[in-house]
């Protein structure tokens, strides 16, 4: 069994085809005639530029416009002038047009892995990209052709390039393995958006791998599993066979209000971390963004995200919603989430200690530049603002103080915003759970982090294997907080939802319909799902499972209930 990152969720079995880059060496040497050697390097892009354009026109129909554009931005940039100009330069200069072409792109490629900005260093592998396709016509060789596949194919290859993603015969492939690559790569983007189980970055894959080995890809726990015997192949089919029939009868959600079988209205949201998965959320039917995780645009970046940066991010996650809620919630840096340029001190408990909007709150220039982008962009759709990790009053009240502030700010500046912009809360620890009613004054809504607050409420650490039977939230203190917190909610009006992982378990649901939670916001997969299950239910069958539950001592027997009643 070997692991890598988990790019695209699903499990795929088939039959192993090792795909090996063309031999693209030559030998360098002088040619006399430059203006020959130009137009055969025009010729080659020319060919190398109708092939991609061709490649772009099957992408939209097959996968979509965003995708398209990816190969669509290979022509602009292989006939970029600055490129070409120094081609055509060293082919005066007497090399040859293969040369020419490998010297050039590697100097544009490693000038643009030298950025900091990750959108330049995805731009580094779309040059390489180029170069091979460009290389392959000079030479009179075949790239890799994924065109057409036999069924049930599982794919390893070293690099899966934007060029192969886009030709690939999605149909036919089960599955993808890489040696190289994240979660952000191109790759994983189209992987993820044709819907192909992916693990990337497995060292030396395309070596233990051999063509006709059986091959299981389980992209949702980032797994690969060479030739598995006939035990293991059963249980993979088994869950391989459970999820497909499962999705295609979610298919008759998508489209619909969540409502619960006696019509009450429900918001099922998804989770992001980036403006990039706005689009899975949207293909999953999401109604809402219910928590952007803000700090991933800090983690990504080198130094902090200028407001300009921010801005931008938000913005398009904004426009792209039309109108739909998306909160924001502001940098949860600290516990686990580390932000090395902002060299914050070791510390002895750091989920106890100088984190989230305790750091913010100290660091209030800072902060400031987060919330302008946040009320610029809200100019643009319904933005809202989520705190996190929120313990006691004076807090969100320091908060809503320095938004005024940023209010003021910019209407000296005269920018537009909303000035109505919700500021919320995030309710994840157990004082917040405490003093929900006070907090319910302050804020314009809350959202459960079941996350952080069955850690805190357990006072059990979620990574620490030893003490992982008290990290679940079907523990009767977990469950009491949740309903202390929706219910003090709803007495105050405010919109109640929740955004840790909880919200996506279905035995959970009733429970929430019970107290009145409003919001259920998870990863994009989990969305059809969750509406289903609030179909299932009504608010008196679910109050009588709550009080079910409720009377049970220990977590097994609220489980045991739950999964008794589920549907
Ligand atoms: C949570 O704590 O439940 C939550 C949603 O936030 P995070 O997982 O990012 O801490
Ligand atoms: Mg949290």
């Amino acid at each position: 069994m070997y692991e890598g990152v988990n790019a695209s969720e699903g499990i795929g079995i088939g039959t192993v085809m090792v795909a090996v880059d063309p031999d693209l060496s030559f030998e360098a040497h002088q040619v006399d005639d430059p203006a020959a050697e130009k137009e055969r390097y025009q010729a080659a892009l020319s060919v190398f530029c109708e092939k991609t354009q061709a490649q772009a026109d099957h992408m939209k129909e097959t996968v979509g416009e965003a995708e398209a554009e990816i190969m669509s931005g290979h022509i602009l940039l292989a006939q970029d002038p600055g490129m070409t100009d120094q081609i055509n330069g060293m082919i005066d200069g007497g090399s040859c047009a293969e040369q020419a072409l490998v010297e050039t792109s590697t100097m544009f490629e490693n000038m643009f892995l030298s950025m900091d900005d990750e959108m330049f260093r995805l731009r580094a592998a779309d040059i390489a990209d180029i170069r091979t396709g460009i290389l392959a016509e000079l030479l009179g060789k075949e790239v890799i052709d994924l065109s057409v596949l036999p069924a049930d194919t599982v794919i390893a290859v070293h690099d899966l390039t934007p060029s192969m993603t886009a030709t690939i015969d999605h149909e036919h492939v089960a599955g993808i393995v890489t040696e190289t690559g994240g979660r952000t790569s191109h790759s994983a983007i189209i992987a993820r958006a044709l819907e192909i189980p992916a693990v990337l970055s497995v060292p030396g894959i395309c070596s233990a791998l051999a063509n006709g080995m059986t091959c299981i890809v389980d992209g949702t726990k980032g797994v690969v599993v060479p030739d598995p015997d006939e035990e293991t192949l059963n249980g993979y089919r088994e869950r391989a066979a459970a999820l497909v029939a499962e999705k295609e009868a979610l298919e008759a959600f998508r489209g619909k209000e969540s409502v619960t079988a006696d019509g009450i209205k429900k918001i099922v949201a998804a989770n992001i971390g980036s403006p990039d998965d706005v689009e899975a959320a949207l293909a999953h039917d999401a109604e809402a963004i219910g928590l952007f995780r803000s700090e991933f645009l800090f983690m990504d970046a080198k130094e902090l995200p200028s407001e300009e940066d921010q801005f931008k991010a938000y913005r398009t996650v904004a426009e792209a919603l039309k109108g739909a809620p998306v909160i924001i919630r502001t940098l949860d840096v600290g516990g686990d989430k580390a932000i090395p340029y902002l060299n914050m001190q070791e510390e002895e408990n750091p989920f106890m200690g100088y984190r989230a909007v305790r750091y913010c709150l100290d660091n209030a220039d800072q902060y400031k530049v987060q919330l302008r982008a946040l009320l610029r962009a809200s100019a643009f759709g319904d933005v809202k603002i989520m705190v996190p990790l929120v313990t006691c009053v004076e807090e969100i009240r320091q908060v809503k103080v320095l938004v005024e502030e940023c209010k003021a700010e910019l209407d000296a500046q005269g920018v537009a915003f909303n000035r109505d912009i919700e500021v919320g809360i995030m309710m994840e620890t157990p004082a917040a759970a405490n003093i929900a009613d006070l907090l319910a004054k302050e804020s314009a809504f809350f959202s459960i982090g079941t996350n952080d607050l069955t850690g805190y409420t357990m006072a059990a650490d979620r990574g620490n294997d030893r003490v992982g039977y008290l990290y679940s939230w079907y523990y009767p203190a977990v469950l009491r907080s949740i309903k202390n917190i929706i219910e003090s909610g709803v007495a105050a009006g405010i919109m109640v939802g929740m955004c840790g992982e909880a919200a996506a378990d279905p035995l959970l649901d009733p429970l929430l319909i019970s107290w009145g939670m409003e919001e259920f916001s998870m990863s994009a997969p989990s969305i059809l799902r969750a509406r289903k299950t609030i179909s299932q239910w009504t608010k008196a069958e679910a109050d009588e499972l709550a009080e079910r539950a409720l009377a049970c001592a220990t977590a097994e027997e609220v489980k045991a209930v739950l999964e008794a009643a589920a549907r």
